[in-house]
């Protein structure tokens, strides 16, 4: 099978500077090698800063009502290549096909929003906020009218750092929104999974965009590094592990960009004794194994509430044994192999770490029916977990699910605000003064009620709180729309 060279796109060509070293990516489920990349090209970064920044003058002088005809393009050629693309993330990523068509609809759902662009970055106007009396040729005329308003402008260069958990959908939470509201943009793909990136920034080009607007550069830290610190560069989203995610935040402040950084996770769901079983059953299931437990809304703790573990607990393990493993391009398949082999060892490592810890091992992924070829885990489940557990604590990012237990919603939402994150939490019953509670209590940035992962949809902001973010202004929404912009105010008066 062939290997795919995988290049820049820089200046709207595709550009192969190799750097000093390449990585070569495997399809998780077999192990094959599929594609190679540069790894620390940092002059293909400066080159792609260059172009970026002698694009933007044009960029953003474009009318937005032009600058969003790309996006109406682009959007009709996504929704003839959704198949495509999701081809791709199954093969690098894992995913299974229904969770990769998914995740290219959600990155869809993205340009939709940023095609409003022309109403969304629009500024605001107060007439006559004040009269200055200073030039009135009679006092009659009682002075001349003062009138103010405020602008939203575009940012200039602005990067994008993602991970690879969603390789199409998260880069598309950041350029479309960045280069409708006049920007121009530098995408640094994952590492581990750029082929899907690549091929979403080609049809782009298709689509009209201009040579620089968008460009996409690959690599690793040291690329990113090139990127947040370089002078021309004015905005950096990022979003990954909380680690990277941390230093990124520190680094690109203190090198004088606006910065947004989505991170890591440990969700909680609080299932309370009056929910509805089948619904609560199947919606932690979805929302712990689904993408092999590799989303940052994964809910990998279930707090049991009363009696709720005497129903919930049976109808868990035996659901989550009916997930069919194995290669995501197979339709049978309910959860794919992890992305990498590091992960599966990380998986491995941890489900070791929760037995050591005295967790009841309910079902052990290591004993699943899967492949024996590929990076595949089960889905595990751990009962009888105490909120000092490391496996309780801290993100595993895989399929991993600790059960622990509650007296009362009270406890159970101190058990979610014990968590140094704060991505989402979730809650199940049918009682509207428990939700209410729920909804008053827990710390998080994105809530379910009912529903096991309640990712929003573009119009809505997308982030967590405590360590799950850093910045102020979250991804998507009205947020989105003013991180990529900066406002201006002009108070006016006519003598
Ligand atoms: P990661 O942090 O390892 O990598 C993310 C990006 O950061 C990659 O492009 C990588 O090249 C870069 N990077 C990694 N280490 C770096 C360093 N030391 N210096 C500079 N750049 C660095 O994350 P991942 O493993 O690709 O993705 C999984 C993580 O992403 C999980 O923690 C998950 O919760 C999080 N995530 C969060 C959200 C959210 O919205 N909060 C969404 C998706 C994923």
């Amino acid at each position: 099978m062939s290997v795919a060279q995988l290049h820049h796109v820089i200046g709207g060509k595709s550009v192969s500077d190799p750097g000093k070293n390449a990585r070569s990516n495997i399809n998780p489920a077999t192990g094959a090698e599929i594609s190679q990349a540069p790894l620390d090209a940092t002059s293909a970064a400066e080159q792609a800063v260059r172009a970026a920044s002698e694009a933007f003058p044009a960029w953003a002088a474009t009318p937005v009502g032009d600058r969003v005809q790309h996006l109406f393009r682009y959007k009709a050629l996504l929704e003839e290549r959704v198949d495509e693309l999701a081809d791709i993330v199954v093969e690098e990523h894992g995913k299974t096909k229904a969770e990769a068509i998914g995740s290219v609809r959600r990155g869809i759902d993205c340009i939709e929003h940023a095609c409003a662009a022309p109403v969304l970055m629009m500024g605001r106007t107060l007439p006559q906020i004040a009269v200055s009396s200073s030039f009135c040729r009679t006092e009659d005329e009682g002075g001349v009218g003062i009138d103010s308003s405020v602008d939203r402008l575009p940012v200039g260069v602005c990067v994008g750092i993602s991970p690879f958990n969603f390789p199409v959908m998260v880069p598309m939470w950041m350029w479309p929104m960045a280069v409708a509201c006049g920007n121009t943009f530098v995408l640094k793909p994952s590492e581990k999974d750029p082929a899907s990136a690549v091929r979403a920034t080609e049809i782009a080009l298709e689509a009209g965009l201009p040579p620089g607007v968008l460009n996409l550069v690959h690599g690793g830290p040291d690329v990113v590094n090139h990127l947040i610190k370089h002078d021309d560069v004015r905005a950096v989203s990022f979003v990954g592990s909380t680690r990277a995610g941390k230093y990124i935040y520190e680094t690109a402040a203190s090198h004088d960009k606006r910065v947004q950084c989505m991170c890591g996770a440990k969700n909680h769901s609080i299932i309370m004794p009056d929910a509805n079983r089948e619904a609560a059953v199947d919606g932690v299931i979805g929302s712990a194994f689904g993408n092999t437990g590799q989303r940052c809304l994964a809910g990998s703790v279930v707090v049991l509430v009363g009696d709720s573990p005497d129903w919930f607990v049976p109808a868990l393990v035996e659901g989550s044994k009916k997930i069919k493993v194995g290669p995501g391009c197979d339709a049978a398949t309910g959860m794919g192999p992890m992305q990498d082999a590091e992960s599966l060892e990380r998986v491995q490592s941890y489900i070791g770490i929760g037995v050591a810890e005295g967790a009841e091992l309910l079902l052990d992924g290591r004993k699943t029916d899967m492949p024996e070829e590929g990076c595949f885990a089960g889905p595990t489940i751990f009962d009888h977990v105490t909120p000092d557990m490391r496996i309780c604590k801290e993100e595993i990012f895989g399929p991993v699910l600790s059960v622990m237990r509650a007296g009362t919603l009270d406890e159970a939402v101190e058990m979610v605000n014990r968590s140094e994150y704060g991505n989402m939490a979730v809650i199940f019953s049918d009682s509207g003064h428990a939700v209410h509670k729920f909804e008053t209590t827990v710390q998080a940035g994105m809530l379910g009620v009912n529903v096991g992962v309640p990712a929003p949809m573009a119009a809505f902001p997308f982030a967590g709180w405590k360590k799950s973010f850093y910045g102020d202004l979250h991804t998507n929404g009205e947020d989105g729309v003013r991180f990529f912009t900066k406002s201006r105010v002009t108070v006016r008066r006519w003598i």
